[in-house]
């Protein structure tokens, strides 16, 4: 309890994916550069104490912050992560589905642009790529649709996994009663308010 206090809180991640793979969900934080997710993962995370890992989600009003800690075999190294995210179908999918266990997995996040991009990939607009302008700055080419520049993804599930057993749902008024929000509430929110 002690030295969870003082475990440096990391925020530098895109965001979280929730998949269902391995017949169970699985949640993702999103690492975009493929170095820091593989010393993410060896430095930290690695050393996780399975049964003590903690995933507390808070909601707000359109926004949850994601807040995960463990306690770690090399304390040293340790990292405790939150991220405030809007909320999605796929949060409130994991919400619903998750039945309180999950396994941990980290996830590359690669950015496509329209030249990386297959006929078939989606934009974010709900269109393929082939719907796309290539000669004038990636315009869809519905009629109806504003998008202007072809946005996509990929995210690459590694294998590596943690199970975690000990998933809660939160509102702000629980936040003093459970010690890794608090923590985190206290870190990053009440000390820049106040
Ligand atoms: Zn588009
Ligand atoms: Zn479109």
């Amino acid at each position: 309890m002690s030295s969870e206090s003082s475990i440096p809180w990391f925020d530098d991640f895109v965001g979280v994916a929730y998949r269902y793979y391995d017949l169970r969900m699985n949640v993702v934080p999103l690492i975009a550069d493929r170095k820091q997710s593989s010393s993410i993962w060896h430095d930290s995370i690695h050393w996780w104490v399975d049964p003590s890992i903690k995933i507390r989600f808070v909601e707000m009003e359109n926004d949850y912050w994601f807040i995960m800690g463990s306690d770690s075999q090399k304390p040293d190294t340790n990292l405790a992560f939150f991220k405030i995210l809007p909320k999605s179908e796929h949060y409130e999918r994991f919400k619903k589905g998750s039945g309180g266990e999950a396994y941990l997995r980290l996830g590359e996040y690669t950015e496509k642009s329209l030249s990386d991009a297959k006929k078939g990939d989606l934009c974010s607009c709900g269109h393929e790529a082939n719907d796309h302008d290539e000669g004038d700055d990636d315009v869809c080419l519905w009629n109806d649709c504003s998008c202007k520049v072809f946005s996509s993804f990929q995210v690459n599930l590694l294998k590596r996994k943690k199970t975690i057993t000990d998933i809660k749902f939160l509102e702000e008024k629980d936040v003093k009663d459970d010690p890794l929000v608090w923590n985190c509430f206290s870190v990053n929110k009440y000390s820049k308010t106040e």
